[in-house]
């Protein structure tokens, strides 16, 4: 039986396109080939990241703005340092909100000076930083919009001069923004776009190409955009599963239709885990994740019998970071409101039972 899959990443998918891409696998578009097998070059694969890239970017809402979008290999943690690599010449300013900021933040300190702007490590990130003063003349700005290990999301972006790059690896086509507002977006795909092994970034093309340094070419942005996003062999399945998770989308109503479903799971969980007072929230309330709803529970004698009953319901993935504790459940596109609403009665039946 296909359980209730609430893990952080590699995460759940749509059904449909698991189904389209193990045939795909097999056999694609009846050619007697697999499409893990044909060369990259060909026209279908080509075809192929084509659609990938021009979905993203429609779905974004930043076709014919100055964007390009390129899947590339080597995870968000690569864009740590590829951001800084292309983009960072004397000072840049980041805000920490999570381990992946400070992560992102000691990889751009190899290549210049980072001043941190804002952090949430005083309370172990369990909130976003607010009021905080942007200094002036910085090559640019980064930010987490969605903090996976503990549950926080931002809701109002930095407002600065500078370039706004952004690492949105767990919360990319899952809600509204002003994506424009952003010079360089990424994602690794396996939190809410397909399997891992391949990572979404979209750049605008005017801020790249203004730095001395030399970029060796794979971890330059211009080398990658010249080459279509197949300068090496990119990472097929990784890409072709993408591309149909984002025609999945599309057919959904886009971004806005999806947003309403994920903004209806998280009032479910976060009513459940308000109400029940067996359970307390992880995240400051402004600050909650749509995607990842992170909670503890309030007497810790209880745990062994929480977890066999969520086992029990076919729930999986919910056990929380090492570094937060307690319970986390990702809830991205793909999931359905009949899961999270399984949870929700397993978190019910522990306090009719307790
Ligand atoms: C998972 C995650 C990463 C790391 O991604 P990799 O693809 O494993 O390098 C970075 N940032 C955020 C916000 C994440 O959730």
């Amino acid at each position: 039986m296909k359980k209730h899959n609430f893990s952080a990443g590699p995460c759940i998918l749509p059904q449909e396109v698991f189904k389209e891409a193990s045939q795909a696998l097999l056999d694609y578009n009846d050619s007697g080939l697999s499409i893990i097998e044909i060369s990259h070059r060909s026209k279908d694969f080509v075809d192929i990241m084509e659609e990938a890239r021009s979905l993203a970017l429609e779905l974004l809402g930043l076709e014919g703005k100055g964007y390009k979008a390129l899947f590339l290999q080597g995870g968000a943690s690569t864009q740590f340092l590829m951001a800084a690599y292309n983009l960072l010449t004397s000072k840049a300013g980041y805000i920490n909100t999570g381990s992946w900021s400070d992560k992102a933040i000691k990889e751009a300190k190899l290549f210049g000076k980072v001043v941190e702007i804002a952090s949430s490590k005083d309370a172990n990130y369990n909130y976003i930083p607010k009021g905080y003063e942007i200094p002036d003349s910085l090559d640019y700005v980064h930010c987490t919009s969605n903090n996976t290990i503990f549950g926080t999301q931002i809701k109002d972006f930095p407002a600065s001069n500078s370039p706004l790059v952004c690492d949105m690896s767990s919360d990319i086509f899952s809600r509204q923004l002003d994506f424009s507002k952003f010079s360089l977006i990424y994602a690794g795909a396996q939190k809410n776009m397909g399997p891992a092994g391949t990572t979404l970034v979209v750049v605008k093309e005017d801020i790249l190409g203004k730095i001395n340094r030399q970029i060796p070419s794979m971890l330059d942005y211009q080398v990658h955009i010249s080459k279509g996003s197949m300068f090496n062999t990119p990472p097929v399945f990784a890409v072709y599963v993408s591309m149909l998770t984002l025609r999945w989308l599309k057919q959904l109503g886009g971004i806005p239709a999806i947003e309403e479903l994920n903004e209806k799971k998280a009032k479910l969980i976060y009513s459940e885990i308000d109400l029940n007072p067996l359970f307390k929230g992880f995240a400051a309330n402004e600050d909650r994740s749509t995607m990842n709803a992170t909670f503890t529970l309030v007497n810790e004698d209880l745990k062994e019998t929480f977890d066999t009953m969520w086992k029990e319901a076919g729930i999986n993935g919910v056990n929380g970071h090492r570094s937060v504790g307690g319970y986390r459940a990702s809830m991205y596109n793909a999931m359905t409101m009949e899961s999270v609403a399984a949870l929700v009665d397993v978190m019910g039946d522990l306090e009719r039972k307790a």
